[in-house]
């Protein structure tokens, strides 16, 4: 494993983090703890939890590993995270931060973030005069967070005008191998500061592993595509970790070997890449579910734009849309809906949640015509 300094804040942690959002949450909490305690084992320090995730047991979880792990606690670093949407005001952040500890099983937070910054508005939210910020700093002071830090989805300019407040001793964001040419100015801002950078979606939601043979281009000679972006994050000077959600044991045995072997890529290779990776790729739909609940028509919004995947990513006609479509309806991720791309009321809620800033209404506008076209003619 190689280790790297967490910005100025006089850390060493692991460049590959675990991230607690992929937990198979039908097997028993002990056994998910199990996983967590196995993967500091093999060396991995950063652990990123959040309220939420994994129907919200991983906070659980990670209580019930911490508690196993109570005498090494000095070994390994928690982060969890707190919406500003879901905590306006100084004391609901506080309590927060409170609740989280009791279920972490600990006395301190190491990362605590303002979580999910997706538009300047929720950044002003969190920062305004008795708001959540405010709070983290009391929690600060009182010695229950170490460092607050910010995760956003944000644009690159914008990442950097927040970060230059100096108000984060880090930042949290979704690079990888595909979309680094889009985000790559808030991993430089970030770096430039003296700042530690944790980037999430290193395989881009799943959609790397689910198109290796398109996207082979992205690897060297006897590696997979999936390699090549975990060694991508992995390598790269001013990303200090990466985080990987772990579901298996082989899984966290996989980004470790890679992390031992993480030869940094070089100009050409970038270079490569660059010819290759179009911008439409920093358009998919990585399934993080963040629109999910919002429609009222019930669309399964992230569903459809997972699909959408496949013209941005296979250059698929409308033809061949409408035949996978058809296989999507029948066997597919779009069998079991409640309602068509055509029910959409254009409310802009799914766009307003959606953190890779999708044209979902658009999408579905595109979607419905392929829908039509299913249609047997009316008599
Ligand atoms: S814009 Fe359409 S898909 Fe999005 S939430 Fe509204 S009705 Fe649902
Ligand atoms: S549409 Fe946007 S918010 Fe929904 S799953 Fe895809 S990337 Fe996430």
């Amino acid at each position: 494993m190689i280790y790297k300094s967490y910005g100025k804040t006089g850390i060493k942690v692991g460049a590959i983090g675990f991230g607690g959002m992929r937990f198979d949450t039908t097997r028993p909490k002990d056994n998910n703890a199990d996983l967590l305690c196995y993967a500091v084992d093999q060396g991995i320090t950063y652990l990123d939890t959040a309220p939420g995730y994994c129907d919200d047991q991983s906070e659980d979880i990670f209580g019930l590993a911490i508690r196993r792990m109570s005498g090494r606690r000095g070994d390994f670093y928690v982060s969890t995270k707190g919406m500003p949407q879901d905590f306006e005001t100084a004391a609901k952040a506080q309590e927060a931060v409170e609740k989280s500890l009791k279920r972490l099983n600990t006395d301190y937070i190491d990362f605590y973030h303002v979580w999910c910054i997706r538009r300047w508005s929720e950044y002003e939210l969190a920062m305004r005069p008795g708001g959540e910020y405010e709070g983290l700093l009391k929690c600060k002071e009182q010695g229950k967070i170490r460092h607050v830090v910010v995760s956003t989805h944000l644009r690159g300019p914008d990442i950097r005008r927040v970060l230059e407040k100096q108000e984060f001793e880090g930042v949290l964001l979704g690079v990888n191998i595909l979309n680094f040419l889009y985000r790559w100015e808030g991993v430089e801002a970030a770096h430039e500061m003296g700042l530690g950078v944790v980037a999430m979606n290193p395989l881009a939601g799943g959609i790397i592993p689910q198109h290796q043979e398109r996207l082979n281009f992205l690897a060297a000679p006897g590696e997979t595509p999936t390699e090549a972006a975990l060694r991508f994050c992995i390598s790269c000077p001013p990303i200090t970790v990466t985080l990987v959600g772990f579901t298996t044991r082989e899984h966290v045995d996989a980004a470790c070997r890679t992390a031992d072997n993480a030869v940094p890529f070089g100009e050409d290779d970038i270079e490569r890449i660059r010819r290759r990776v179009t911008s439409s790729m920093d358009k998919l739909c990585t399934g993080c579910g963040y629109c999910m609940d919002r429609c009222p028509r019930d669309i399964p919004i992230s569903n459809y734009m997972q699909y959408y995947n496949e013209k941005l990513l296979h250059g698929k006609t409308d033809q061949e849309m409408v035949k996978s479509l058809k296989v999507q309806q029948e066997w597919g991720m779009l069998a079991d809906r409640k309602a068509d791309a055509q029910d959409c009321v254009r409310c802009g809620r799914c766009e307003m949640a959606c953190t890779q800033h999708l044209d979902i209404v658009n999408r579905l506008e595109e979607i419905a015509d392929w829908e039509a076209a299913l249609q047997p003619p009316q008599p």
